[in-house]
């Protein structure tokens, strides 16, 4: 008999609760890891993405050999093909299952076919609440309710950091040698390889983050909203598929900036909120679950009919709009995988209320593309562009991407970078190089801003009281 690990987006050893408490139980421990990529493709999953969870999940059998832990790694098409192989595994000796759960609809169906497998064959699974810091209903408002607005609810979240801290479970120890009888089953494919820029050794990861906790958080304040520097952690990707932990990374926050994490407006503090925006968006997920049936949160914006023109969609995804902040955002994307947040506010605004293009097609773009896609943190973050979310934008207030250029890009450093046909412009007009220098091969505007703004008020103001 054995204990099951089953890992999905916590691709760790370090603080890892699950793995923790099954090597702690005494059987031997069996860890598996199962790729369903139909279900990855049905949920717009990059193929960046999937190719770091597949390297990823390679990297860490050697780790976890190390731990003599054998891990299973299996190609299981979709979610429906996993309670089969759980019941191969109980059928070889699975005594009991330990895993992280997730928030989203379609893994909280899959994970309790996976609870009645075990059940049925008077097995347990130990469930372990670890994907965002606090657990989701722990932060709740004073009459119990759930929090819409982000300010308070960070309040609360920061009250109960100060009073609980934050665990991190130690590196399981070496397990003694076993000879297990395992299945046979379907080895897991290679990804394409696009994501090698990426590594994925956790000790590599680890560092990082230390590094970017012990040398560049306290500038994070005055650098993190200027897409040329490299002012935030890049550390996404890997929290996104859990190579580290959110915990983790405020236990090293804490230790690094002991002086500065819990004052207002430090590089440290307004680190710690990106992560309690984190936290925030799969409450929200969790406490709305319509949401993931693509309903916007506020439910009169689901009456606008938006115009959806596909030439300028298109335009949007491929960066030739004519606007070059926008055009140098949506090349980082498809070139990269990663979008600086700025540009994430700049471009989504953009396609919403310039382009008046439902904010569902520039949520499902930016999934198909991100490294660090994450239905919460992506929805959120579209919904809060679109003025349709929780504690979003006021529709009214609308990004003017020039101005957003000329504040967040002011030398132009970034564009120049992303659209190398622009290099030779001046500073004054790389923001608005139109009209065109004779030479330029760079495209003409596809919408005039200050008639696009007006017609978004128009689209709004059919569902909703003018202010
Ligand atoms: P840092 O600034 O170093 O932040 C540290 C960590 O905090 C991030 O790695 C991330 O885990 C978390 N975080 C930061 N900002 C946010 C936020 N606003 N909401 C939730 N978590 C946050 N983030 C994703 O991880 N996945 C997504 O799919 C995603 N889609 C987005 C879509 C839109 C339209 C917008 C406006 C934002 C989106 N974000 C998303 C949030 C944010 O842009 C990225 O987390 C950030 O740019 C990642 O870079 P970083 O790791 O250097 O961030």
């Amino acid at each position: 008999a054995f204990s099951l690990v089953w890992l999905r987006n916590d691709l760790r050893i370090y603080d890892h609760q699950a793995l923790f408490e099954a090597c702690q139980a005494g059987l031997p421990v069996v860890a598996l890891f199962i790729a369903t990529a139909q279900s990855w493709q049905q949920h717009d999953m990059a193929a960046m993405k999937q190719d770091l969870i597949r390297r990823r999940v390679l990297q860490m059998q050697t780790e976890l050999a190390a731990l003599n832990i054998p891990l299973l790694a299996v190609e299981g098409s979709d979610y429906a093909a996993v309670p089969q192989l759980m019941q191969q595994l109980v059928d070889a000796g699975a005594s009991a299952l330990y895993a992280h759960t997730e928030y989203e609809l379609r893994e909280r169906v899959r994970d309790q076919k996976v609870s009645r497998v075990f059940a049925n064959a008077g097995k347990h699974c130990y469930w372990f609440d670890r994907k965002a810091v606090m657990p989701p209903g722990s932060i709740l408002s004073k009459t119990g309710g759930i929090y819409q607005v982000f300010t308070p609810f960070k309040k609360n979240w920061l009250a109960h950091l100060r009073q609980t801290g934050v665990t991190c479970f130690a590196k399981p120890k070496v397990m003694p040698k076993v000879k297990l009888h395992l299945p046979e089953l379907p080895l897991m494919a290679l990804g394409d390889g696009s994501s090698l820029a990426y590594a994925v050794a956790e000790s590599e990861v680890l560092e990082r983050m230390r590094q970017f906790c012990r040398d560049k958080v306290a500038y994070y304040q005055t650098e993190r909203d200027f897409p040329a520097l490299d002012g935030t952690s890049g550390l996404s990707a890997y929290i996104a598929i859990g190579v580290i932990s959110a915990q983790q990374c405020i236990s090293r926050l804490q230790l690094e900036a002991a002086n500065d994490w819990d004052r207002e407006k430090s590089g440290a503090a307004v680190w710690l909120s990106e992560l309690v925006w984190r936290d925030f968006y799969h409450h929200i997920l969790v406490a709305f679950p319509e949401l993931i049936k693509h309903k916007a949160f506020q439910k009169d914006t689901d009456a606008i009919i938006w115009p959806n023109n596909n030439a300028l969609f298109h335009a949007w995804c491929e960066g030739k709009t004519g606007y070059p902040i926008v055009d140098a955002a949506m090349r980082q994307l498809n070139q990269t995988g990663w979008m600086h947040n700025r540009l994430r506010m700049i471009v989504a605004s953009f396609l919403v209320k310039d382009l008046h293009i439902d904010w569902r097609w520039g949520e499902r773009y930016f999934m198909s593309k991100l490294i660090d896609g994450d239905f919460a943190a992506n929805n959120g973050g579209w919904q809060w562009a679109a003025s349709t979310g929780t504690d979003a934008a006021p529709y009214f207030r609308i990004f003017n991407p020039v101005t957003q250029s000329e504040r967040f890009d002011p030398d132009g450093v970034f564009i120049k970078r992303m659209l190398p046909e622009l290099a030779d412009l001046p500073k004054k007009q790389i923001h608005w190089p139109h009209p065109l220098p004779l030479w330029s091969q760079y495209v003409k505007p596809v919408v005039d801003h200050s008639k696009a703004r007006l017609k978004t008020l128009e689209l709004f103001h059919t569902v909703k009281k003018p202010q």
